[in-house]
């Protein structure tokens, strides 16, 4: 089936344009969605393109940076104001790979992939849709409903930079380094007040369908001092209210089993 390619200027006619059919695709990258055209996927027919600069560019805003949707892996590693994300970005795929990954693509990834969604999520970004629709939505309701907003095109994400950069941390877990693929990956930002963690959020990706927050870990750290009984604690509480999955790379079982490991390395501050 031929693939028809639209190319707009402005965000709201590629947002109204991808809105209009379900059979249309946004256009990132392409890492993922060339990938699916080659491997014969019949379920889009319209590949929907922007050109627009502002797409492609990062900003202060406040306390926050404003990530356009378009911007790659390799252009976050370059950017000095997100330093904090580059570990994170660093780490997605090869050289090529992150040439073309974009930040509104890797929102939409499923599976082993999702890596810097996950770090989006513990940091508590927000995401914006663009279009007759556009708004705001915290990035965990953005990525609860991820299929109900296939047709809608992500504008930018607005990420609170960690006043304390040492209070966000990322692990990727993977049996090929480097390149290879999470078999779980885990972000995790421990904002601290007097000694004590308040506000902690932290997120796995590939122990579910979606990047998902573990809620009773973050519970367990609240209020707590960051040692090593807090984190035995912590640990022990990595997979409550989880169901991970089987797939090519590694067991439900195996997952539940690692998670408490990777998890207490995390938390201790031992890098991998
Ligand atoms: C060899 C290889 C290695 C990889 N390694 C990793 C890895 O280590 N970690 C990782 O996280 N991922 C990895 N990936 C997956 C992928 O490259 C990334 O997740 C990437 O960020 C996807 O972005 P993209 O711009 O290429 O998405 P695309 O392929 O352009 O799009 C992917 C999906 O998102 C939608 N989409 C894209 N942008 C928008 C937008 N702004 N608004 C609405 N919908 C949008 C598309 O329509 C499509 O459905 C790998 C892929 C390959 C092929």
């Amino acid at each position: 089936m031929p693939v028809k390619v639209e190319t707009y200027d402005r965000v709201e006619e590629a947002a109204r344009a991808l809105s209009a059919s379900r059979s249309a695709r946004f256009l990132g990258g392409g890492t993922l969605v060339m990938r699916a055209v080659n491997a014969g996927d019949q379920s889009f027919d319209t590949i929907i393109r922007l050109r627009d600069p502002d797409f492609r560019t990062i900003r202060m805003q406040g306390d926050g940076l404003v990530i356009g949707a378009g911007v790659t892996m390799a252009a976050l590693v370059a950017n000095r104001d997100a330093a904090f994300l580059a570990p994170v970005a660093r780490v997605i795929g090869g050289p090529a790979i992150r040439n073309m990954a974009t930040v509104g693509g890797n929102l939409f990834a499923s599976g082993n992939y999702g890596d810097l969604a996950v770090a989006l999520l513990a940091l508590g970004a927000t995401v914006q849709l663009a279009g007759s629709g556009s708004r705001s939505m915290p990035i965990d309701e953005f990525l609860r409903d991820r299929e109900r907003h296939a047709t809608s095109l992500v504008q930018s994400v607005t990420v609170p930079r960690p006043r304390d950069p040492a209070a966000f941390r990322f692990t990727k877990v993977s049996r090929v380094k480097p390149k290879g693929v999470s078999l779980m990956s885990i972000a995790a930002l421990l904002p601290q007040s007097g000694g004590r963690v308040q506000g902690a959020r932290v997120a796995y990706g590939a122990m579910g369908p979606t990047p998902l927050r573990a809620i009773a870990v973050e519970r367990a750290l609240e209020g707590q001092a960051l040692d090593a009984a807090a984190i035995d604690r912590a640990a022990a509480l990595a997979v409550e209210g989880i169901a991970p999955p089987t797939d090519a790379l590694a067991s439900s079982w195996y997952r539940a089993e690692v998670a408490g490991v990777h998890l207490k390395r995390l938390l201790a501050g031992e890098r991998r």
